[in-house]
């Protein structure tokens, strides 16, 4: 289905991947295509992703802090397969030229060094290396961080405590036991700006980058809305009532780990804010003059989300409604 532009522009929403999910339960077509010489293979290792060069890996960024120059996917062949017998490996689809696309969870012990790709590339954390990514490139690399955190954490069956094992590609496990069959799972989020005239709503939490602001935002809980739980989560961090409008914008795949962003822009029912210390440091609304210059990077006390993120979708999509 085709996304608007907006989505579009959205870093990690996936574009040029065809899932081709009828390939999954194909062992034999999975075996020979990831061992054709038109496999396209990436590589991760505990979170962090398999990127060109060979400096070292970025830290972690502290939220809201600007990242390192982003570094390409570093895509290997079929050859992969031959780095480690333990790796993990999942079928994401296929290009839109035909090709196989796989990905490898390599173990722990993996070394690069000691392997005949050493020098080739580096294993870098996710979010630093995110932002040189296309459509493509963080379609898959978003996909496969998602699935490996999620095996990396569904090792045991919730239903009766028995190992559970990878079927079809990577994308269920079933458990030895009791047959139990279990389905990555995605989580989602409510990420919004309560709006109200010329102002929009937004908050800060005491370990981000000093300056930094951002949307709200908060899981869904079962039984209710992605609209309900915006206005409650509005509510909840910063005491504003949210009852009258809520707009559907965009969404955000965010395997950290297994996050699905819902960008949303709400109409706020009065100003008054009462913050939830527990939730936020502070939260406050800016005008829309004050968001523009944020936005812009011309406000020295204000500092917006980063492009990676769908918060700066969000405030960039009130901005343009004008
Ligand atoms: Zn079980």
């Amino acid at each position: 289905m085709p996304l608007s532009k907006a989505a579009a522009d959205i870093p990690l929403v996936p574009a040029g991947l065809d899932r081709a999910a009828h390939h999954r339960r194909d062992p034999a077509w999975l075996d020979a295509a990831f061992n054709s010489d038109r496999a396209r293979v990436l590589m991760m290792r505990e979170g962090q992703i398999l990127v060109e060069g060979s400096a070292p890996a970025s830290a972690p960024a502290q939220i809201g802090a600007p990242l390192p120059p982003g570094r390409p996917v570093l895509w290997l062949g079929s050859q992969a397969g031959m780095l480690s017998p333990k790796a993990t490996r999942i079928f994401l689809g296929e290009t839109v030229k035909g090709s196989p696309v796989f990905a490898l969870e390599m173990p722990t012990s993996f070394s690069l060094d000691s392997s005949p790709i050493a020098g080739l590339g580096v294993f870098d954390d996710f979010r630093a290396a995110a932002s040189a990514f296309d459509a493509f490139n963080g379609g898959c690399a978003a996909t496969a961080r998602a699935i490996f955190e999620w095996h990396r954490r569904h090792g045991f069956c919730p239903n009766c405590g028995a190992r559970t094992k990878i079927v079809e590609a990577g994308w269920k496990r079933v458990c030895e036991d009791c047959a139990a069959e279990h389905f990555p799972r995605v989580d989602p989020v409510a990420i919004m700006l309560a709006v109200r005239g010329d102002k929009c709503l937004l908050g800060r939490q005491k370990a981000w980058r000093p300056g930094f602001w951002s949307c709200l935002a908060g899981f869904v809980e079962p039984g209710e809305t992605i609209e309900q739980a915006a206005a409650r989560e509005i509510f909840e961090d910063a005491g504003v009532r949210c009852t009258t409008k809520a707009d559907y914008l965009f969404c955000q795949p965010w395997p950290f780990p297994s996050s699905l962003m819902i960008g949303m822009i709400l109409e706020a029912d009065g100003e008054e804010i009462t913050v939830d210390e527990s939730e936020l440091e502070t939260a406050r609304w800016f005008t829309r003059e004050e968001t523009a210059s944020m936005m812009a990077g011309t406000n020295p006390d204000a500092f917006p989300p980063m492009h990676f993120a769908i918060a700066h979708h969000v405030i960039k999509a009130w901005l343009e409604r004008g």
